[in-house]
């Protein structure tokens, strides 16, 4: 049995990792021209869905390497005003969690902060001979035998690997805008929620510390305004920082050959969400210094370490984005033709679960596949198990991300009434003196992240 993987993305890397292993031929074809284009360096936190998955595929030392390069664990979660007064705070110690205390819960069943970027190159280790670069897919063939074909137009210079490969399953870990998804399932479409997110990147100083606000120094802040915008912050202290790590995991990072394409430093990540209608028509088209100032304005009226923060950015790392949600898509009759992670399910930044749900698939995927190549299982039946079971989960996790864009952030309401605000604010205070709320409300968040909680 030959896979061929579409996208070398974090669920298109997990999977082609876990078959590898399992001695399956796999090639994965990625658009990128190197391993270091487009490297984006945004913070994914990697909940127990995504670190179980990574851990079921990715052979052991560079699991340990993925946990080693990962940034310092947070304490606490605070939702506070704009004007940085605290509403609610939890322990992340108090996250609903499957087994243990924190300090006896293995790495696969915590909460890990990665750098997008720093994930990318751990996942990239080790599989040379697996990804082609510069190879970016067009369209496929199905042939009457169920074997499947894809084209790519790659750059000449590479015309000697040729423009096509054939393989028993074609997988689709192309990401949001994916063409698997467009040629197979035409019908699948997105739906713009009608909120941007502006990101950046601020370095961390005992000066930009102290523009946080305290319960979120070492942890995660979300920010709600009167206009219904909302930011976040969170900390990347990294490993090879100035926070340091222990022996063990500095060995692990020095041998890491990734590493020299990583410059990543101790940092606060940002971000604002806004209302379309709130932000200029541009605003997509904005770079630079420009796209600072703009999350500087919306910001207009916050506390001034925020608006400090965001002025003291890189403006190189500065983002905009539009946030997006896959439509509902009815079930469809398994084939030799399959989509892992956003391909299929891109879901809004409401939960942190679209690379935990991308993990996740990758996994279900790379264990049936095994029973194929055991012998327990058809092609055909690995796949519709997989869908069927794949279409469950992220239809959950796609709705609830939406869910909480739409009522606890309220951006999508752009011009909230002060009595919404006020409920909004009364209702996290109340929560925040009211112990066993406070534990439903936190398990509400994993629900998506944690499988083994559902
Ligand atoms: C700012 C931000 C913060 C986020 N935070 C979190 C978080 O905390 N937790 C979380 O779980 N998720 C988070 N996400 C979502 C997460 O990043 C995505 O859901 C996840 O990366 C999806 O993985 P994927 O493998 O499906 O696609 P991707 O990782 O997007 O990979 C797709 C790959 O396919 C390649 N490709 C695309 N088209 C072609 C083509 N035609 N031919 C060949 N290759 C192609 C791309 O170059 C890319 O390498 C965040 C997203 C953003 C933008």
């Amino acid at each position: 049995m030959k896979v061929i993987i579409v996208g070398a993305g974090t669920g298109g890397m997990c999977l082609a990792h876990g078959l590898r292993r399992a001695g399956i031929e796999v090639a994965v074809h990625e658009r990128d021209r190197t391993r270091t284009t487009g490297l984006h360096g945004y913070r994914v936190g990697i909940s127990p869905n995504g670190a179980r998955a990574l851990k079921a595929c990715l052979d052991p030392e560079l699991f340990a390497t993925f946990v080693a390069t990962t940034a310092a664990p947070y304490d606490t979660l605070a939702m506070l005003t704009e004007r940085y007064r605290t509403l609610l705070t939890m322990s992340f110690d108090d996250l609903p969690h499957t087994s243990g205390g924190p300090e006896d819960r293995a790495p696969e069943d915590r909460e890990h902060n990665v750098s997008r970027m720093t994930l990318r190159q751990v996942l990239f280790t080790g599989m040379e001979d697996v990804i082609a670069f510069d190879r970016r897919f067009t369209h496929y063939e199905q042939h009457p035998d169920g074997r499947v074909t894809a084209f790519f137009d790659n750059g000449s210079e590479h015309a000697d690997r040729g423009s096509s490969d054939t393989g028993d399953l074609l997988v689709g870990a192309d990401g949001a805008g994916s063409r698997v998804r467009r040629q197979y399932l035409p019908h699948a479409t997105h739906t713009e929620t009608g909120l941007v997110g502006i990101g950046g990147k601020t370095l961390l100083t005992g000066r930009t510390e102290a523009l946080l606000p305290e319960p979120v120094q070492n942890g995660f802040g979300m920010y709600f305004d009167r206009r219904g915008q909302f930011g976040i912050t969170h900390v990347m202290r990294m490993p090879w920082g100035t926070s340091g790590v222990g022996v063990t995991e500095r060995e692990l990072v020095d041998r890491w050959p990734g590493l020299r394409f990583d410059n990543t430093t101790d940092h606060v990540s940002w971000a604002i969400t806004t209302s379309r209608t709130l932000a200029p028509a541009d605003v997509l088209e904005r770079e630079g210094a420009d796209l600072v100032a703009l999350a500087g304005e919306l910001s207009a009226g916050w506390d001034r370490r925020w608006l400090e923060l965001i002025d003291t950015s890189d403006p190189g790392a500065a983002v905009a984005l539009s946030i997006r949600t896959a439509d509902p898509v009815p079930a469809w009759t398994p084939s030799t033709v399959t989509m892992i992670g956003d391909a299929i399910h891109t879901m809004t930044p409401g939960r942190g679960a679209g690379a935990n749900t991308a993990l996740r698939d990758a996994r279900e995927l790379r264990d049936r596949l095994v029973r194929v190549r055991d012998g327990e299982l058809g092609l055909l039946e690995a796949v519709g198990e997989y869908e069927e079971l794949m279409r469950r989960y992220s239809s959950l996790a796609v709705r609830e991300s939406l869910e909480f864009m739409n009522d606890d952030g309220t951006a999508r309401r752009p011009v909230i009434g002060p009595l919404s605000v006020l409920a909004q604010r009364t209702g996290l205070r109340v929560v925040d003196h009211i112990p066993a709320a406070k534990r439903r409300m936190a398990r509400g968040f994993q629900r998506v992240r944690d499988s083994e909680l559902v």
